[in-house]
């Protein structure tokens, strides 16, 4: 579940897939933290018209302007069942989409709720994933950053902006902290990918896109051209690395 990946090597070498032999501690603390946040919801799944009012919003559509770029409001505990629906339509469109990461108000509700994982297909894109996540739901996150570990400037895109994608600069590690749907508390230290990650989707319960942290130095354009040049980076970190 915990894999310990050697940094600044390319992505796509499976050689360095191999290489589970040290796991770092810090994060084995975070991985197993979020472990715990794993929920189980026992909702049944929502049927089509559920999950048709939890469609995703884009900010090219005029009318999600707020509920895209405004703070959401706090989860209030014990969660009520029009929260847990919301959990729950998170989850499943999340599983349905393939995504790493989705935002209460992503889907048109204006909560501070998230959902993420790191999954083995991060590896086939990052250089900087230091350990697997499952599904984990974080209800009221906020981070901070550890800016004594500098920041990085990587790939960013988002369902909620279809024109662009660009290079965004992250903090590499970030302290974090939120809730899961029992209203326990949950706070870790996130490197690498998973900071990125976490930055990008509780931004979002800030009312902050990732085209907001664009500066005009990063590498940045159209959806169709940024997704050859992304491909084309890849292809020749994994011709490096052969
Ligand atoms: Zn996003």
């Amino acid at each position: 579940m915990i894999l310990k990946l050697a940094r600044n090597k390319p992505v796509g070498c499976k050689k360095h897939l191999k290489d589970k032999s040290s796991y770092c501690a810090l994060c084995v603390f975070s991985s197993l933290i979020l472990m715990f946040t794993i929920t189980s919801c026992t909702h049944q799944a929502l049927d089509k018209n559920e999950m048709k009012k939890f469609d995703i919003v884009t900010i090219e559509a005029l009318e999600n302007k707020d509920v895209l770029t405004k703070p959401a409001r706090d989860v209030e505990f014990p969660l009520s069942t029009a929260d847990q629906e919301v959990i729950q339509a998170l989850k499943e469109k999340f599983a349905h989409e393939n995504m790493a990461g989705l935002a209460a108000p992503q889907i048109g509700v204006h909560l501070r709720i998230i959902v993420f994982h790191v999954d083995k297909i991060a590896l086939e894109f990052r250089e900087d994933v230091e350990a697997l996540v499952p599904l984990t739901v974080l209800i009221n996150p906020s981070y901070e950053s550890i800016a004594a570990n500098g920041t990085n400037n990587d790939w960013e895109g988002c369902f909620s902006v279809e024109s662009i994608r660009g290079k965004v600069d992250r903090y590499k590690t970030i302290s974090y902290q939120g809730f899961t749907p029992e209203g326990k508390e949950v706070k870790g230290v996130a490197n690498g990918f998973l900071a990125r990650l976490l930055q990008h989707e509780i931004d979002h319960t800030n009312g902050i896109l990732f085209t907001s942290r664009l500066k005009p130095e990063n590498v940045q354009g159209p959806t169709e051209e940024m997704i050859k040049l992304r491909k084309q980076e890849i292809e020749e970190r994994k011709a490096k690395c052969d």
